[in-house]
């Protein structure tokens, strides 16, 4: 069944039974898509994370519909009511506070289950911190590894980074402000201070900023106060690609240190690989 919606001659869009899985902007408004406006104007049924937050969407555009809550508290619960509007040929919209739906947001159970019941969902793709922060950090990022938030506990969080950090992959991070200078701490006791990281802040938003550094340099800027920690973050953290170099600069310095000091050994297999030195010390032993 083609999901292709009519919006003729001035008539209201006609559309299918079907889930449309929609997303809004993440700080400016004027990000919306036309057809995103179209969908949350004429579906049925209007799924929202926060129907607070996405009645006062709606109402800057001038919409007025009702919202029902779907969150991660009752998302499971709203399945059997989506099922039932859907069999009465209802079309339903699932929208979340900001970007797109799923990523890092509810909805995961609700489209499979409409999937599995041979009803269609439709993307009414738009706006996405990741692809923003991404599309604005001059990093290599053909691939990446899209790991949203990690663990707020901070043994789970470290145990995850370290996993993570392994991988020679482009990261990406979700991360409140507040949380950031732990998170910089993390990385470098992880991967070293060398590794580099892009930050961006409140993107699209009137104070969006990016800041690209060392992880090292990055947390003695937040330390230090100089860095602004207000707002939301995207944390893009350098592939392992020079973790790569880093482990075959430790496996030389093992086999210096044979023969020398490990300070010795240790500034030798930096000059002869060219890593930093002082990844090379002691315990740091590149994420292992
Ligand atoms: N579904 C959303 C998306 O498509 O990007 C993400 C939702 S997640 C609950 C919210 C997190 O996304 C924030 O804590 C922050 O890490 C990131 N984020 C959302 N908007 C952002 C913005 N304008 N600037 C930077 N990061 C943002």
């Amino acid at each position: 069944m083609a999901l292709a919606f009519a919006h003729s001659q001035g008539q209201a869009l006609q559309l299918q039974a079907a889930l449309y899985v929609v997303a809004t902007p993440i700080g400016n408004l004027a990000d919306i898509t036309l057809r995103a406006l179209q969908v949350l104007e004429a579906v049925d049924e209007l799924l929202a994370e926060d129907t607070r937050c996405t009645r006062r969407l709606l109402e800057h555009f001038g919409l007025a519909r009702t919202v029902t809550s779907c969150h991660e508290h009752n998302e499971e619960a709203r399945v059997g009511q989506v099922l039932t509007w859907l069999r009465h040929g209802k079309s339903v919209g699932l929208v979340s506070d900001a970007g797109t739906p799923l990523i890092s947001d509810p909805g995961y159970p609700l489209v499979r289950a409409v999937r599995e019941a041979g009803f269609p969902v439709a993307a009414v793709p738009g706006p996405s911190a990741t692809i923003a922060a991404l599309s604005i950090a001059g990093m290599p990022c053909n691939e990446f590894l899209f790991a949203g938030f990690l663990p707020a506990r901070a043994a789970a969080r470290r145990a995850r980074l370290k996993t993570l950090l392994a991988e020679p992959r482009l990261l990406v991070l979700y991360e409140a402000g507040r949380r950031v200078p732990e998170l910089l701490a993390d990385i470098t006791a992880r991967a070293g201070a060398t590794r580099q990281v892009v930050l961006l802040r409140e993107l699209t938003k009137m104070h969006e900023e990016v800041a690209a550094a060392t992880a090292g340099a990055l947390l003695a800027r937040a330390e230090s106060g100089e860095l602004e920690l207000r707002g939301e973050f995207v944390v893009l953290v350098a592939a392992a690609a020079e973790a790569g170099d880093l482990a075959e600069a430790l496996r030389i310095r093992d086999l210096l240190q044979e023969e020398m000091s490990p300070s010795r050994a240790a500034k030798l297999a930096a000059r002869i690989t060219g890593v930093d030195r002082r990844s090379l010390y002691g315990g740091a032993t590149g994420g292992k």
